[in-house]
C-alpha cells in the first residue's frame, strides 16, 4: 500500500473526528464537577482510576472540602477516609494536602488556568494540567490519556509512545479549533468501541479509515 501523505492523513483524521462526532455528539468529560477546584481535584484523582469510581467518592469530598484552604488545613489521613476506594489513594491524599498549600502560597487559593502553572502544582502532571486548562478555557491543548495514546497508534496518527510526542503529532494533524472536541470524542470512542483488549471493529464508524481494523490487539 502506498505511504500516506501528510495531507491525506490530515483529511483522514478530520473525517474520523467528524464521523465519531456524528455517532456520539454527546461526548464530554465524564467527571462530575462544578468549580475549577473540583475539576482539578477530580482529574488528579482519576489517574489509574475510572471516572465512575471518582464520581462515587467526590460528592462527600466536595461537600466537606470546598476551598484550597480546606485541603491545606487537613491531613492525608483524614482524606484517606474519603478516598480509600480510589487507586493510589494514599499518594493522592498526600498530594491533595500539598496541592491546597501550593494553591494558597502561589495563587491566592485560586486554580490557575495556564497549563504551565497547573503542571507545576503537586500531583499535577502535564496531562492533568492539559485537561484542566482546556475545560477552564485557559489554553487550547490536546492532552493525551491512555485512550488517546492507544487510538492514535491504531489509527496511524502517531507512532510515538510518549504522550507529549503524541500530543505534538495530533496538534499538527488537526486544526486547533477541533482539538477540544477531538480530545473528548477520541476518549469516548476508546471507552465505548475501541477497547484496549477487544476493539469492536464490527460496529466502528471509522473502520474503513483504520489501518488496524480487525487486527487483534498485541498481548502485553
Ligand atoms: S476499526 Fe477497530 S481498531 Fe480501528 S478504530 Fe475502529 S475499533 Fe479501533
Amino acid at each position: 500500500m502506498a505511504a500516506e501523505r501528510v495531507e491525506e492523513r490530515k483529511a483522514r483524521a478530520l473525517e474520523v473526528i467528524r464521523r465519531i462526532d456524528a455517532a456520539m455528539p454527546e461526548a464530554k468529560i465524564e467527571l462530575d464537577f462544578t468549580t475549577p477546584l473540583e475539576l482539578l481535584v477530580a482529574v488528579l484523582l482519576s489517574a489509574q482510576t475510572t471516572d465512575k469510581r471518582v464520581n462515587l467518592v467526590t460528592p462527600a469530598l466536595f461537600r466537606d472540602f470546598r476551598t484550597a484552604q480546606d485541603y491545606a488545613d487537613t491531613t492525608p489521613q483524614v482524606l484517606e477516609g474519603y478516598l480509600k476506594s480510589v487507586g493510589l489513594f494514599r499518594n493522592k491524599s498526600k498530594a491533595l494536602v500539598k496541592l491546597g498549600k501550593a494553591l494558597l502560597e502561589r495563587h491566592h487559593g485560586q486554580v490557575p488556568t495556564a497549563r504551565a502553572a497547573l503542571a507545576e502544582l503537586p500531583g499535577v502532571g502535564n496531562k492533568t494540567a492539559g485537561v484542566v486548562t482546556i475545560h477552564l478555557d485557559g489554553e487550547r491543548a490536546f492532552p493525551v490519556d491512555t485512550h488517546i495514546l492507544r487510538l492514535s497508534k491504531r489509527l496511524g496518527f502517531s507512532r510515538h509512545e510518549d504522550p507529549d510526542d503524541v500530543e505534538a503529532d495530533l496538534r499538527r494533524l488537526l486544526p486547533e479549533a477541533r482539538w477540544f472536541k477531538a480530545h473528548q470524542l477520541i476518549i469516548w470512542h476508546g471507552r465505548r468501541v475501541c477497547d484496549a483488549r477487544s476493539p469492536a471493529c464490527h460496529r466502528c464508524v471509522v473502520a474503513d479509515l483504520c489501518p488496524r481494523r480487525g487486527v487483534p490487539p498485541r498481548k502485553r
